[in-house]
């Protein structure tokens, strides 16, 4: 963190801008320029509060020269890391993981037919929403417990670990015994309550992107989760809310390569939401691959007209299966199985 103070400053509003720093835990270096002075913050800055010592007299300005994460940052963990979602399945290796599955558990026949078409054509895990976070109160809301239910006799048949979407913070302690992966949706990617309680857990989570999170947010998000000691996190960019309407929103996978050069944590793709179109899934899915990502999440659906929720971006088992085809010669192009 770098401090400019005003012109004229008073040496009383210089010891206490100095005081302040020191207090947030950094030593302070001193330059007196002709014009300006400058006080630079050696160490972690991160215990000062930014808003209060720019408000401070004779403070002009206060920039932070270091990013404002830490745990996630690749800076001070430079390996990978790899996260275990089930004994001996990791996401974040050489493997890529791919999750599929429906956007919502609808009923055993359905989920138990997905799960084992798409764990046949290779998939690592399997999705599927109970409670969901619909834009319209009158819409398919999720089958709610018996839908987690629904998800743990797919999982005893296929052995396919089960990722669903937690809303809320009451329903955490449940989640973390029944549930393998706990995603945590764009919607509530600042729930913060959400993520402190997260944090105490040892439950992977998979912390989807915002509708309109810089990337910066959505790390710092991350943090939240690191910070209260769970390192199990994955990432996953889900396409953002622009100016565009053609697609239900777009995919940065600029942002999969920024993560990646950032963090140390895995980053998924979910082209579904992202494109909102079951024919362009297949595409953007190689495109993530090439551009690094540490794999997929990927809605499958064995009826998609007929689906509850997001049939019109659901491709069929038979889609799935060509789609794990053509990616398996992406990813080898860039060092990856599948
Ligand atoms: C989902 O994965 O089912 C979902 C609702 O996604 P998102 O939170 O990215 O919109
Ligand atoms: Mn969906």
């Amino acid at each position: 963190m770098v401090v400019i103070m005003k012109p004229n400053f008073t040496k009383e509003e210089l010891d206490r801008a100095i005081h302040t720093m020191e207090d947030g835990g950094v030593n302070v270096m001193i330059s007196r320029g002709v014009e300006t002075t400058i006080l630079g913050a050696e160490g972690n800055a991160a215990g000062i509060d930014i808003e209060k010592m720019a408000s401070l007299p004779g403070v002009e300005r206060v920039m932070r020269v270091t990013e404002p994460y830490k745990k996630v940052n690749r800076k001070y963990h430079p390996a990978d890391t790899e996260v275990e979602i089930a004994p001996g399945v990791k996401v974040g290796g050489k493997k890529l993981a791919v999750f599929a599955g429906p956007c919502s558990v609808e009923s055993e026949g359905q989920i138990t037919a997905i799960a084992q078409s798409v764990q046949a054509m290779g998939a690592m895990a399997l999705r599927g929403g109970a409670f969901k976070p619909r834009t319209s109160p009158y819409a398919f809301q999720g089958m709610g417990y018996s839908g987690l239910d629904l998800l743990e006799k797919a999982r005893m048949r296929t052995g396919l670990p089960v990722v669903t979407e937690v809303m809320s913070t009451d329903d955490i302690d449940y989640f973390a015994e029944h549930v393998d992966v706990i995603q945590v949706g764009a919607r509530n990617m600042q729930n913060f309550d959400l993520l402190k309680r997260l944090g105490k857990l040892r439950k992977p989570i998979l912390l989807k992107r915002g509708l309109s999170a810089t990337i910066e947010e959505w790390l710092m998000s991350a943090e939240y989760i690191l910070a209260g000691g769970n390192e199990n996190v994955i990432l996953c960019e889900r396409g953002v809310r622009t100016f565009e309407s053609f697609t239900r929103n777009t995919l940065d996978l600029s942002a999969v390569l920024a993560v990646k050069k950032q963090s140390h944590l895995p980053v998924l793709v979910d082209p579904s939401h992202a494109s909102g179109q079951a024919w362009m899934v297949e595409r953007l899915s190689l495109a993530a691959i090439a551009a690094g990502c540490d794999g997929l999440i990927i809605e499958v659906h064995n009826d998609p007209p007929h689906a509850l929720c997001d049939g019109q971006q659901s491709i069929t088992p038979e889609q799935f299966e060509t789609l794990m085809q053509k990616a398996q010669a992406v990813a080898q192009c860039v060092g990856r199985v599948i």
